[in-house]
Parts: structure tokens; sequence; C-alpha cells
């Protein structure tokens, strides 16, 4: 019996305000344990929760950045459990009223476009982190850093859309890039600034009924996404096969025995007792304030990529490539604005440039060759002045050595012939042993002239100054 695998993400974002959401603390990632907290972040008895106004505005881009409907009025909610590193036994999330509901992400499945819908967005606190190892007596000690606590959150919970880990790894890169472009969540899954849940079941093909789910926490790399996913159908399929059930249970991947593991029975939501938080208002986004929201948005990957197709008339597939990121993005528009070239631009940072920053491993914004020097090189080949092999070679000087295209031209001694006398004799030469062309153009086939140009060229190894090679080709052929 063939299979199908059912598959919704819960993705967690932390929003990129200076302070935490309920409470003035930094959100400094990486300071000393316990040091951004006050009575509030730590759960005292009558402190007060006031809500940051910052995380209202990165929450609702991010929701209208994913298509969703904002809700006027959203509802705080307690969602009591406890656990060590939750001072206040509750967390202050949102429930039956979520910020924002019924979204999209569009991905392309198996080569046709597939949606992917967000059933909701909403917004609530981290929690703080326990440490069970690095300590000298970790085996008999946990410890407790409480700086995450109050760090705002938002939960972006897909509908169960998704059928293979590859559709569920291009869904969070797509989910990625769009909260990176808005500027609301670093998207550093090492650091836990993005995390990812899933909830998985499989069910024969053709059936409409979702079979029994099991979530997987703790996917905190696009790599372990991928892996756990394709663990767990096997191991779900596998299970039915042999007769057996599946369990409804939370499950850890274990990155050192490639597997996951049960770790407990999963909850139900009425297992958290939620009630609406009382020291809380209900919160209000008026229309007008979505509108002046909206207005304050940037441009998205998926309207960059299509103006880029549009605007310079590059292939879809470069363009996707090229908004990974909006300083690569940047990168390239500043390129072709220099050289006005943009396939060679395209070609040029997606090939050479993308490698050798990968090989150093190094982002964009610490390339060693910059906009001005990539279009000046594009330029030094469009103009014929070195050849596009020998421009190779200079990418590469410039990339390893932090030069100017200029420099390593000079220093390889790739520089131009401008010697009349030299490039006549080199043409001569090419007529001789064009015969044949040389007659067309004669009797009056001048199209052959771009050939001969080229011959030139290559004779000179891309050396020979272009201009004098068109002016001199052009009196000696018309003579
Ligand atoms: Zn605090």
């Amino acid at each position: 019996m063939a299979f199908e695998p059912v598959i919704g993400l819960e993705v967690h974002a932390q929003l990129l305000t200076k302070t935490k959401i309920f409470c003035s603390c930094s959100t400094e990632f990486g300071a000393p344990p316990n040091t951004n907290t006050c009575p509030v972040c730590l759960g005292y008895p009558g402190a007060l929760p006031v809500l940051n106004r910052t995380a209202i505005v990165m929450a609702v881009k991010a929701a209208l950045a994913l298509g969703c409907k904002i809700n006027t009025v959203s509802i705080f909610a307690r969602k009591n459990y406890f656990y060590p590193d939750l001072p206040k036994g509750y967390q202050i999330s949102q429930f039956d009223r979520p910020l924002a509901e019924n979204g999209q992400i569009l991905i392309h499945g198996n080569g046709t476009p597939l949606r992917v819908g967000i059933k909701r967005v909403h917004m609530e606190e981290d929690a703080g982190k326990s440490i069970h190892d690095g300590f000298a007596d970790s085996d008999r000690h946990s410890y407790i850093d409480l700086n995450r606590s109050g760090t705002p959150l938002i939960e972006i919970v897909s509908d169960p859309d998704i059928h293979s880990p590859a559709q569920a790894y291009e869904y969070l890169s797509r989910l990625k890039i769009i909260l990176e472009y808005l500027g609301v969540c670093d998207g550093n899954m090492e650091e836990g600034s993005l995390r990812c849940d899933a909830n998985i079941s499989v069910r024969p093909v053709g059936e409409k009924k979702l079979g029994t789910k099991a979530e997987l926490k703790n996917l905190n790399s696009f790599r372990f996404l991928q892996k756990a996913l394709e663990f767990e159908i096997e191991r779900q399929i596998q299970t039915l096969e042999e007769g057996g059930k599946i369990a409804q249970e939370t499950r850890l991947w274990n990155t050192a025995d490639q597997r996951t593991v049960s770790m407990r029975s999963k909850e139900e939501a009425h297992d958290y007792r939620y009630f609406p938080e009382p020291d809380l208002p209900p919160l209000i986004v008026s229309e007008a304030w979505q509108r002046e929201i909206q207005a304050a948005m940037p441009e998205l990957p998926e309207a960059k990529k299509n103006r880029f197709v549009s605007q310079y008339g590059i292939p879809e597939y470069d363009a996707s490539v090229l908004i990974a990121t909006q300083t690569l993005a940047n990168f390239f528009e500043e390129t072709v604005t220099l050289c006005q070239s943009p396939k060679a631009a395209s070609n040029w940072i997606m090939g050479d440039l993308l490698r050798d920053l990968k090989e150093f491993n190094l982002g964009i914004e610490a390339s060693p060759v910059q906009p001005e020097a990539m279009a000046h090189l594009i330029q030094l080949v469009e103009s014929g002045e070195i050849s596009g092999k020998m421009a190779k070679d200079v990418f590469e000087a410039m990339f390893r050595e932090r030069k100017t295209p200029q420099q390593v031209i000079a220093e390889k001694g790739l520089k131009q012939i401008t010697d009349k006398g030299e490039i006549e004799n080199i043409i001569r030469e090419v007529i001789a042993s064009n015969q044949k062309t040389y007659e067309q153009y004669r009797s009056g086939k001048t199209t052959t002239f771009g050939f001969f140009v080229g011959q030139v060229m290559k004779a000179t190894k891309g050396q020979a100054n272009p201009q004098l090679v068109n002016e001199l080709l052009k009196a000696i052929l018309d003579s």
C-alpha cells in the first residue's frame, strides 16, 4: 500500500525588538545569564505586563506579508503549565482570538505551485532556558537562564498542506526570507531565533481522513527538519505496515542517533486551561493602523523576484537566487546600475562571486569584491579590453588579494595593445587567413565585420584596444 505524509509546521520566530514583550529588559543575545531580568519577566507576584508597541508592529507586518487577515481585536490568554524555566507557571500567549488568520505561502511543489495555508499568526512570550550541560556538576544539576524569558515571539501555524520533506524545507526557507526582508526576525536557527516544530502523520494515498499525528520538536536547522521528517515518515509507515498503531505523542530529533525518540504523550489544548489574561486589555489593531503598517513595508521577496525578471530581463532562476537576501539583491542592482549589463552581472554574482564567498565562508556584506569593482570588470569584458577568460583570472585576484581590476591587469601584464602598427599587422594576418570571408565582405556582406573583430581580439588574446581594432579594421577592409 502506498502512503502519503501530511505535514504542518509550527514556526516560532523571535521578534527583533530591543526590549522584551511585556517589560523593558533588553533582548540582547549572549548577555551574562540572568542579567536581563526584572520582576515582570521573573514572574514576581503582583508585577504587571505592559505590551511592547514595536512587537505589535512587527507581528502585524509578518502577518500581512503572509497574506493573513488581521483581527482588529485579539485577546491574550494564559497558557498554564509548569516548567522550571517558566517562572510564572503560565505563558502569556493568544488562544481563540489570535492576532491574524488565513494566510498563505506559495511554494513550488513538484513543479506546480502549491499553496500552503497559514492557519494563524499569534503573539506570545518566550520562556527562559534550562541548561543541562557544560557545567562541572551537570550530571547532578541543571541551570536556568531567564534572559530569554519574555522575549517576543510570533508563532506561525501552517495548515497540513505539506506532503514531503522537500516541500517543508521550501516552506520554511520562504517564510525565513520573508521575515528577514521585513526585519522582524534575524532567522538565526543556531541561536534559536527561528525554531520549527512539525506535526506529521501518514495515510494511505486516496484516504481523506488524517492519520494520528506525532509532533516533532526542536528541529533547529533545515537539515534536521528534513532528516527528522524523512525518518518519521519511514517509521510511521513501517509501524502501520506491521499492523501497529501510531501513538499521539511529542518526539524529539536525536542528532547523535539520527532518529526521532518519544518524549511524552501529546497534551491537548484543554490540558493548558487557557483563559483570557486578566492583566492585559484586548489588543486593538485598527484598520487605519494596519494601513499605516502596510505602507511602511519593504518590497517582499516574491515581488522583487518578479520585478527582476521584468525590469532586467534575467531568467526566473537567476532572480530567485539573487533575492535570497536583501543584501545580495541590492548588490546585484548596484552592479547593474553601474555596468548596465544585467545578465552578465547575474552570471558573475551567481557563479564566481557566490562560489568564492562560500569557499571563504563570507557573507555578501563582507565580500572583498564590491559592486563598483564587479561592474568595472564586466565593462572591461564587454568593451573587449580583456577577454572573458582573462576576466576569470582577474576576478580571482580581485577576490583573493582584494585588488581593483586595474591593479590586477597592470600586475599581470594584461595591458591593452594600443600600438597602431602592431594591430594593423595582426589585422592583415587575419585577413590573409580568412580570404573567403574577406571577399564576401568586399562584395557587400558587411555583416562579417563582427567576425573580423572577433578574430583580431582572439589573436591578441583580447588585449587589443577594441576601439582601435574597430577603426583600423574598417579602414583596411574598406580601402
Ligand atoms: Zn524584564
